[in-house]
């Protein structure tokens, strides 16, 4: 892998892709930072700043927020002084206007781009995204479907017993994140692949074996 040139790499995947826990991975093994723009809008959403409210309000309906407030969140996150080696970019662009933008960003910066679609059929993803909760205490997820606890009450990582679903992931919401994905995020695949920065994976498989793939993929271009 040459470490020279600094790399952007985008993650682009449904709601319940895996792309956030395959970013995590990969951001631990490049050493680079993921910066999700699912959890900075969370962040911005639960305080009280000018704009929380209406991200609240959007991001519970299941829409996207509009591009002004990414763009200024995106730009200053990626001015941060870890991210001069490169970044992995967890929902980010969701529509063709974000990704024009993200490209005049980093041709300022002259980062490498390369962006990862990770594919999963909707009945997999309904089931992954409605049955996911998460442990409060440490952030490991499990499934209702997939994935329980050892022991149904008890996070078999750190032993609490305080579980949390996301508000943002009962079925109708979850139809109207997959919709979105359908009508605005699918063409930002068609733009990438007509620019031959695409690398397509089958995320329908295990997490470690998805993994595989995608360290395979990436460490021929890197
Ligand atoms: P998922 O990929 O599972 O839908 P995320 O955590 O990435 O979950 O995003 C949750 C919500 O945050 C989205 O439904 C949307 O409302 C908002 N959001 C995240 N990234 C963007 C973005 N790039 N543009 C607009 N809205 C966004």
């Amino acid at each position: 892998m040459d470490s020279s040139v600094p790399v952007a790499i985008v993650m682009i995947g449904p709601p319940g892709s895996g792309k956030g826990t395959q970013s995590s991975k990969l951001s631990a093994f490049l050493g680079i930072p993921k910066i999700s723009t699912g959890d900075i809008l969370r962040q911005v959403a639960s305080g009280s700043s000018r704009n929380s409210e209406e991200i609240r309000a959007i991001m519970e309906t299941g829409g996207l927020v509009p591009d002004s407030i990414l763009a200024d969140l995106v730009t200053s996150r990626l001015s941060e002084p870890d991210c001069k080696k490169g970044f992995i970019l967890d929902g980010y662009p969701r529509n063709i206007d974000q990704a024009i933008f993200l490209e005049s960003l980093l041709q300022v910066k002259n980062y490498k781009l390369l962006v990862v679609e990770i594919a999963v059929p909707e009945d997999v993803l309904l089931k992954r995204v409605t049955g996911r909760f998460s442990c409060r205490v440490c952030g490991a997820i499990y499934n209702k479907y997939f994935l329980r606890p050892r022991n149904e009450k008890i996070c078999d990582q750190c032993g609490s017993a305080d579980f949390a679903y996301r508000s943002d992931d009962n079925e109708l919401v979850v139809r109207e994140r997959l919709r979105e994905y359908t009508l605005q995020t699918l063409p930002v695949l068609d733009y990438y692949k007509a620019k031959h920065l695409l690398v397509s994976v089958d995320g329908n498989r295990s997490l470690d074996e998805v993994y595989d793939e995608l360290t395979c993929h990436l460490s021929k271009v890197l």
